[in-house]
């Protein structure tokens, strides 16, 4: 049943939670979605019903009236404000149950093809400093919270820490975070108290003016540490006086590096980074095969996780020495290399041309001499010719991004027909979506979701199809 108005009301529970962070409400048989990342299932809210189509209606939550008893006490004092771990008021136990079932609704609805029982999701052992990677911006226009507004105190404008969701100038200063381990905190301590102290400017996100512009801080399940400082000016004076105090307080770090950017934006893949001080990568270990992390280079950002994720997906790949596998959207070889020695040859096929070069190195420092790695868009490179050039695949592990596969690329599998496909994929719908194509000639065999990025809506799912008799 279908409502047409803009309305408020008062007092209604919400429902559920549907994809991407979102919940539903239901009034009268009419479907509600909502923003939801601050509420829980069994929340009772004032909602502000504000646009309708055809088959639901989107409103914007206005206040929670009542907390849901399932709700528990977030861990972290920035929860709220931070667009970090939206998800921290929910147990750990209905995220997992939430991931999962997000998975089998898209599945069932977009891809609409039979499916075996699923192995339930790989919950993540580490729900608490589980990243390798974070990135903390400077900002002279720091976000002040309600409380720090009504107490009417003097409070410094500038602030080391995290972008304010829809707000990219304003910055939310960070005391504890509980995404990466040791010493990411302390390190992220030294570059405020250091910037204070020396003056030095906080950058200046709409005049495009300042010192400092960002910090990125990576660990290794092995202990080692590389920070990458981002800074505007090309002050040689500032930037050895910075780096040469971190050094002397981090002695420990075995990478430290930095950048010089005067562009409007924070991304340095356009940037060369200057290494000064270590070696200008840091190496993760997998199984004893190592993983060279340069600056720029792409890592799945939970490790332990990442393990297991690829542990799933050569299980279900079900390699045999004779075996000729494609890893398309490899990366940096990941998958590629870790299945290397089930197989008679892996190939990989990425779009940036750095990560192809990692790949390459990757296979190299670990003396794996049956890999090639290509580099260019998939729906170009991953052609009939390619094919007669590189061999017919047995098995194809593919990992997307969120988009999917490009048609032509399914097209090209479904032409080519290897016994099995590996499809992992960060966003069920796009997978749903591209599933339902390869359903032309597979079936889905197995599927196993797996919790990479605990206390956030996202979720990754691995399945495996196989030819059709
Ligand atoms: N399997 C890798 C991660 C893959 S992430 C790992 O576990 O480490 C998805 C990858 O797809 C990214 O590296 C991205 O650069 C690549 N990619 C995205 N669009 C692409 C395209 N059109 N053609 C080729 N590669 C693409």
């Amino acid at each position: 049943m279908k409502k047409s108005k803009k309305r408020v009301i008062e007092n209604i529970q919400i429902l559920d939670f549907a994809a991407e962070g979102k919940c539903i409400v239901k009034d009268d048989g009419e479907v509600i979605f909502v923003e939801g990342s601050n509420v829980c299932p069994g929340d009772e809210v004032k909602l502000l019903v504000s646009k309708t189509k055809k088959n639901f209606s989107e409103g914007r939550i206005l206040a929670i009236n009542k907390y849901s008893s399932d709700r528990i006490e977030p861990f972290c004092e920035h929860f709220g404000v931070c667009g970090g771990c939206k998800w921290q008021h929910i147990p750990y136990e209905k995220q997992l149950e939430q991931k999962q079932k997000q998975v089998y609704d898209q599945l069932t609805r977009i891809g609409k093809v039979k499916l075996p029982a699923f192995t339930p999701i790989l919950g993540s052992e580490s729900t608490k400093f589980y990243r390798n990677k974070l990135e903390y911006t400077f900002s002279n226009s720091r976000w002040l919270t309600a409380e720090e507004v009504a107490s009417g105190d003097e409070i410094s404008k500038d602030a080391l820490g995290f972008h304010i969701p829809k707000r990219f100038e304003k910055v939310l200063p960070i005391k504890k975070c509980f995404l990466q381990g040791d010493p990411s905190n302390a390190i992220r301590d030294f570059f405020t108290d250091y910037a204070h102290q020396s003056g030095l400017p906080f950058y200046d996100h709409v005049v495009h003016k300042g010192f400092f512009r960002n910090v990125m801080i990576r660990t290794t399940s092995t202990g080692e540490v590389m920070v990458v400082l981002q800074v505007a000016d090309d002050s040689q004076e500032n930037i050895k006086a910075v780096l040469d105090k971190f050094i002397e307080k981090f002695p420990k770090t075995t990478s430290l590096n930095y950048f010089i950017n005067q562009k409007r934006n924070d991304s340095y893949f356009d940037l060369e980074p200057v290494n000064y001080y270590g070696l200008p990568y840091i190496t993760e270990e997998m199984e004893g095969l190592k993983f060279r992390i340069g600056v720029k280079s792409f890592y799945q950002t939970n490790s332990d996780q990442a393990y297991n994720l690829y542990k799933i997906v050569r299980d279900f790949a079900q390699i045999s020495d004779n075996d000729l596998v494609y890893d398309l959207y490899t990366g940096t070889g990941t998958i590629a290399n870790f299945v290397a020695k089930k197989a008679k040859k892996v190939v990989g096929i990425e779009y940036i041309d750095a990560a192809v070069d990692d790949a390459k190195i990757n296979s190299e420092i670990n003396d794996i001499h049956n890999t090639s790695f290509f580099a260019g868009d998939m729906a170009k490179i991953f052609t009939d010719d390619f094919i007669t050039q590189n061999g017919k695949p047995d098995i194809v592990i593919v990992d997307p991004p969120r988009a999917g596969m490009d048609r032509p690329v399914c097209e090209l599998l479904l032409k080519i027909s290897p016994k099995r496909i590996v499809y992992v994929s960060c966003n069920p719908a796009t997978q749903a979506r591209d599933i339902e194509i390869l359903s032309a000639k597979y079936e889905v065999e197995k599927i196993n979701p797996v919790d990479m990025f605990p206390h956030t809506f996202h979720v990754e799912n691995v399945a495996s199809l196989v030819l059709k008799d």
